[in-house]
């Protein structure tokens, strides 16, 4: 009796217990789950109707293979290279598997509020809201003594300012084209500066990839996060733009930094085997020769995203098919549920974990 008892005490205990120690949660922005599962648009690459500057020739040479597999490789090697063989991918309609918000809007800081906090806010119907009201899981696992001061949010669009509100939650961030001075500065450093201050700007909001990636891996080196989010913003610029060209190129690099932040935190021991990546989109996009650029209500299926996990505590079951739908709502209680936090039973309103990237070895 007592040891049934005590089976069951653990069985009901919603705390998770893996080797996780930390997590990382990143995004590219508004990178539809088509291009993710089957590779690039045969019907976008071109001028017409994807505004490529690169002539079809060289396009098709880039990106295109009649496998679809091979195809999807091709554009996202480390994605279906390594994440597919030691993780799991959601979001392939195709095959029965369905990830998408719950926000009703389908835009940017409705997606950002709802997979970080763990539950919509309607009140959330502008990019411009201001700051957030309500907390994420990253301000709240910043509260905990062993994640205090090292929960960062790295991102490319000065919005997370706002959505992550910087000034209340404290956490560490750089956003947008703001780039910290450092007590002692290196010339790599003082390049960067000087970079940041003498490229023209696309618009003010948003800095390149590949600026945000060079801090990124300093301080991954240098500042020990456990709980870090990254968010890379080209994808959704370059299809705002019609430039599906550069939607590829940029999905492609996304693909590749997310190989070199891996590979360089797999090589700290801290992070070694003990590493959880989450890897997401903020929402879809429309499909067709046309709305492929936009998203929103009026684009239809701008709701459907796709989610992908790699860590020591997720089975690598690969390409998920036929599985329940997972729902934008879900990540923040992931994020927490990896490094052994209850999200839910601190916020009720937010969603439970998706509990089939999470190995229980009670169960
Ligand atoms: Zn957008």
């Amino acid at each position: 009796m007592k040891i049934i008892g005590l089976l069951l005490l653990f069985c009901a205990l919603p705390a998770f217990a893996g080797k996780t120690q930390n997590v990382v949660l990143i995004v590219s922005d508004g990178l539809r789950w088509q291009e993710i599962f089957t590779g690039a648009d045969p019907s976008l690459l071109n001028e017409k109707a994807g505004g490529s500057w690169v002539s079809e020739a060289d396009l098709h040479k880039r990106y295109w293979r009649t496998d679809v597999d091979a195809r999807r490789e091709l554009l996202f090697p480390f994605l279906w290279g390594t994440v597919a063989k030691k993780g799991q991918l959601f979001g392939n309609q195709l095959k029965g598997s369905v990830a998408h918000v719950t926000n009703g809007k389908a835009f940017s800081y409705p997606g950002y509020n709802e997979m970080s906090t763990g539950y919509p806010n309607d009140a959330i119907d502008s990019n411009e809201f201001g700051p957030n009201p309500n907390a994420t899981v990253f301000e709240w696992l910043n509260k905990f003594d062993e994640f205090r001061g090292h929960v960062a949010i790295y991102g490319t669009w000065s919005t997370y300012d706002d959505i992550f509100n910087k000034k209340r939650s404290g956490l560490v961030m750089q956003t947008g084209w703001n780039l910290p001075h450092k007590a002692h500065e290196s010339p790599r450093d003082a390049l960067l500066h000087e970079l940041y201050d003498t490229t023209t700007r696309f618009d003010e909001e948003d800095v390149g990839n590949s600026f945000l990636q060079i801090p990124l891996l300093d301080y991954v080196k240098s500042g020990h996060p456990r709980v870090l989010f990254v968010g890379y913003g080209e994808t959704d610029n370059w299809a705002h733009q019609g430039r599906y060209d550069l939607v590829l190129d940029s999905a492609h690099r996304f693909d590749y930094f997310v190989r070199q932040l891996w590979d360089t935190m797999q090589a700290i021991p801290q992070y070694h085997d003990s590493t959880t990546f989450i890897i997401t989109t903020d929402h879809g996009r429309g499909s067709g020769l046309t709305e492929w650029k936009e998203h929103g209500v009026e684009e239809k299926g701008s709701e459907n995203i796709w989610i992908a996990v790699m860590g020591p505590d997720t089975v690598p079951l690969g390409e998920r098919t036929h599985v329940a739908v997972v729902t934008q709502a879900q990540i923040a209680a992931t994020v927490a549920a990896f490094v052994g936090k209850d999200y839910h039973a601190a916020v009720p309103k937010a969603a439970l974990p998706i509990t089939q990237v999470l190995s229980d070895t009670h169960h």
